[in-house]
C-alpha cells in the first residue's frame, strides 16, 4: 500500500471504514469526476505526456468527417434555423476544434446557426475547451446537462461513456453477487462480494455490468431526440458479453484498477446493446453500433487523407498514413471502437450508416 495516501483513496478509506464495502459503481464515481481531486477534474490524462490519446488527439480527419456526418443530417432534416450542438466530455476540446473548424469551410449557416454547449465535469478542462475554441466564443457555453429547448440537437459523445461508473455482478456459487471494493491495511483496496442479488438479466458468462450513468444519458438523449429530432453519435471501445471490461490506465500501459485511486485513468467497455436499448425505450431510433474503421471509411476518410497527404511534407504525410492506420485498421481503433447513432423517429439515416 502506498503511502501516503491519494485524497481519493484517503475520502474512500473512510467511506468503506464507516460503512463497509462499497460498490464499483461508488467506488468510480470517486476516483473518475466526483471530487475535485478526482482523475479528469486534477490530472493530465491527455497526449504522448499524459495517460491516454483518443481520436480527436490522432487526426484531424477524426472530427473533421463527424462534423461533416452531422452537417449532413442537418442539411437531410431541412436545415433548421434553431439547432442545439452538444459534446458531452470534450477534454481538451479537439473535437469540437475540428467540427466548428470544417463547418466554418463547408457548413457556414450551421456555423452561424448552431449553438454549441459543452458538457464537462473538470473545470480544469473546461478551461482548455474555452481557451482552444477562443474564436468561436458567440456560440460555445458550458452547462451540466442537455440544453433546455425545443431545437433539434446534433450530439457527439467520444471516449465519454467508457468513464462512467459502472456495477459488476459476478456468477459465483450458484448466485449473482455484486463486485464490492474494501479496504485493509494489509491488502489496500481490493475485491470483496456481496450478497447473492436476483438480476433480472439471463446469465451470458460469469461477469455482467451494467452503467445505470450511461442509461440515465442514453435515455435522455433518446427523449431529447424524440421530441425534437436530430442526431446523436456515439463512440466509444465496447465491453464483450461475459467478461470484466473494468481496465486502469496510467502512462499508456495497463495498470491495476484498484491501485492508485484518482491518479489513473478507470474506465470500462461501453455496452451499446444496453444504451441503444434505452434510447430506443425512450423513442428513438438507433443505427450500429458499427466499427469505427468501416463507419470512418463509409464517410471518406481515404479522401480526406489522400487530400491532407496532397499538401503534406514527408513528415506529415508519415503521420497521416500512421493516423489512417491507427483510426480505421483492427490492429488499432477500427474494430474495438464502435459507433453508435441515435436518431428522431422520423429522422431520415444518418451517414455513413448502411
Ligand atoms: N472526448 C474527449 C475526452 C474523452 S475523456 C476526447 O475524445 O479526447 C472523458 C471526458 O469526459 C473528459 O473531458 C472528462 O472530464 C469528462 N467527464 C468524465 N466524467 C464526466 C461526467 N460525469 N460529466 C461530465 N463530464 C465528464
Amino acid at each position: 500500500m502506498s503511502d501516503p495516501a491519494s485524497p481519493v483513496e484517503a475520502l474512500a478509506r473512510r467511506i468503506i471504514e464507516a460503512q463497509g464495502p462499497i460498490s464499483l459503481a461508488a467506488l468510480m464515481r470517486l476516483a473518475n469526476a466526483g471530487l475535485p481531486e478526482s482523475y479528469y477534474q486534477a490530472q493530465q490524462p491527455f497526449g504522448g505526456a499524459g495517460d491516454f490519446v483518443t481520436a480527436p488527439e490522432i487526426s484531424q480527419m477524426f472530427g473533421e468527417l463527424l462534423g461533416l456526418a452531422l452537417a449532413d443530417h442537418w442539411h437531410n432534416i431541412g436545415e433548421p434555423q434553431a439547432v442545439d450542438v452538444t459534446e458531452l466530455g470534450p477534454g481538451r476540446g479537439l473535437l469540437m476544434a475540428d467540427v466548428l473548424r470544417i463547418w466554418q469551410r463547408s457548413a457556414p449557416s450551421l456555423y452561424r446557426h448552431g449553438a454549441v454547449t459543452m458538457i464537462e465535469a473538470s473545470p480544469a478542462l473546461a478551461q482548455a475547451q474555452a481557451e482552444r475554441l477562443a474564436r468561436h466564443t458567440h456560440s460555445v457555453s458550458w452547462a451540466r446537462d442537455l440544453p433546455p429547448g425545443s431545437a433539434p440537437i446534433l450530439l457527439l459523445a467520444n471516449e465519454f461513456f467508457d468513464g462512467l461508473p459502472i456495477q459488476q455482478f459476478l456468477r459465483v456459487d450458484g448466485g449473482w453477487r455484486e463486485r464490492l471494493v474494501n479496504w485493509d491495511a494489509d491488502r489496500g483496496f481490493h475485491d470483496a462480494l456481496g450478497p447473492v442479488v436476483t438480476a433480472a438479466v439471463e446469465p451470458e458468462g460469469d461477469v455482467w455490468e451494467q452503467s445505470p450513468d450511461s442509461l440515465d444519458w442514453a435515455s435522455r438523449i433518446g427523449k431529447r431526440l424524440a421530441e425534437r429530432g436530430g442526431l446523436a453519435l456515439i463512440v466509444d471501445y465496447a465491453s464483450r458479453p461475459g467478461e470484466s471490461s473494468l481496465r486502469g490506465i496510467s502512462r499508456h500501459r495497463r495498470a491495476e484498477p484498484l491501485q492508485g485511486l484518482g491518479q489513473i485513468d478507470l474506465s470500462a467497455g461501453v455496452d451499446f446493446a444496453a444504451l441503444a436499448g434505452a434510447a430506443e425505450a425512450a423513442g428513438a431510433k438507433t443505427y450500429g453500433p458499427l466499427g469505427q474503421g468501416a463507419y470512418l471509411r463509409s464517410l471518406g476518410i481515404e479522401a480526406r487523407h489522400a487530400q491532407l497527404v496532397g499538401k503534406a511534407n514527408l513528415a506529415q504525410k508519415r503521420e497521416l498514413d500512421a493516423a489512417l492506420h491507427r483510426l480505421t485498421d483492427a490492429s488499432g481503433m477500427g474494430e474495438s471502437f464502435r459507433v453508435l447513432a441515435l436518431t428522431g423517429p422520423a429522422d431520415p439515416t444518418p451517414a455513413g450508416f448502411p
